[in-house]
């Protein structure tokens, strides 16, 4: 007999596997379908967090915080600024983060499988058919996890192509203050956009960059200019934000890096995903019980909800970028110059609001 889940969802990213955790804990049938093998595979993050994957994700694992950053170096040309922020940052092991959540979703009962691509799904007045590059699955909900090229948002014209940049990072191994991390702007080190560098410890970081093009050029030049030498990324990802008009129709929602819920100044998505991810959850238990999974009942009890919590964010982010790429270089260096003056403030920012 063929097998009706309550919830479909494409991609087992942090999203996905968030969702896949919190309905299957519920009861709920839940299938994930992943193109790639592997849980977490291939990596594509820093795993820069604040203090709120505390808050939001209680009994995660110890391991899988790898460090703990309490200063930040922000560097234009020959002008460095320090900032002590108030509230913790964490370094996470982000393969090990999709994992946690994998297994408590499988250990619930949720449905797993990798090696396959969803590639087209169509909704009927009782239930959505989805497609993949393996098999057809019928189910009341589909949920688009999968990521900032979502095939589900496209498939549902929900898609919008946003800001984007691509990311390349690589470990690299030197001498580094294990607690403070680098941020670089500039023309030539990463245009409209900037370079880090995240120790793990203070032998080992994450140095990377994101720009719109030539990303590789830029990253072997920065690499060059700050740890002398070029080891090649091993990470590797899209960077894409901005403020989507819709992110659900009938029995379809989209949730994570499919919804842009990415901080625009930073690029930073894990908690803004977990945060919708919980929403969406939420919304999704509602709709089962109540059968309604109209456009209508998942706008109310979905995106007008995760709007109100992350909305704010990303407009404040997308208004910092405009003001702050807008400058000539030269008219950044003058920033530099000024910036420290409000630094009290800027030390009890909220990292998650930019
Ligand atoms: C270089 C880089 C550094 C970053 N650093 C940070 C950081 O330090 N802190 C932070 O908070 N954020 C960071 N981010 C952003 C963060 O990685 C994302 O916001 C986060 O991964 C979003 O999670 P997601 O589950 O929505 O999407 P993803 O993690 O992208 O997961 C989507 C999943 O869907 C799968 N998929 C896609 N299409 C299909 C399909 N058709 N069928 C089946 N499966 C499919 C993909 O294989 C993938 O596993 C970084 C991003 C990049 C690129």
């Amino acid at each position: 007999m063929k097998m009706f889940y309550n919830a479909i969802i494409i991609g087992a990213g942090v999203a996905g596997n968030r969702v896949a955790e919190i309905l299957s804990k519920k009861g709920l049938r839940v299938l994930v379908v992943e193109e790639h093998l592997k849980v977490g595979l291939p990596k594509k993050c820093t795993g820069l967090v604040s203090q709120r994957i505390k808050e939001i994700l209680p009994n995660l694992d110890e391991e899988i915080f790898l460090n703990e950053i309490r200063v930040g170096s922000f560097i234009f040309g020959d002008k460095t600024f320090e900032l002590r922020p108030k509230t913790k940052l964490y370094v996470i092991d982000r393969v090990k983060l999709d994992h946690f959540l994998f297994e408590r979703a499988s250990s619930n009962g949720a449905e797993y499988k990798f090696g396959e691509r969803f590639t087209r799904a169509k909704v009927l007045n009782d239930r959505v058919i989805v497609e993949t590059t393996k098999g057809r699955y019928e189910g009341d909900i589909l949920i688009g996890a999968d990521g900032a090229f979502s095939t589900v948002a496209k498939n549902f014209g929900l898609f919008e192509e946003g800001e984007f940049f691509i990311g390349l990072q690589s470990t690299v191994k030197g001498n580094y203050e294990k607690d403070r991390m680098e941020i670089w702007f500039g023309e030539d080190i990463a245009p409209n956009f900037f370079a880090w560098v995240v120790p793990l410890d203070s032998k080992n970081a994450r140095v990377g960059l994101a720009t719109k093009k030539n990303t590789l050029l830029y990253l072997k030049k920065f690499m060059r200019k700050r740890t002398k030498t070029f080891v090649e990324p091993d990470t590797c990802g899209i960077i894409k934000f901005g403020l989507i008009k819709k992110t659900v129709s009938n029995r379809v929602l989209l949730v994570g890096d499919a919804a842009m819920q990415v901080k625009p100044f930073t690029g930073g998505g894990i908690i803004y995903s977990l945060i919708a991810s919980e929403v969406a959850s939420l919304s999704i238990l509602k709709a089962f019980k109540n059968k309604n999974y109209t456009e209508k009942f998942l706008t109310r009890n979905y995106e007008k909800i995760w709007r109100e919590k992350l909305e704010s964010g990303i407009r404040r982010g997308l208004m910092l970028r405009k003001i702050f790429y807008s400058f000539s270089d030269i008219s950044i260096y003058i920033w530099f110059s000024v910036i420290p003056y409000f630094k009290t403030i800027l030390e009890n920012i909220d990292y998650d609001l930019l």
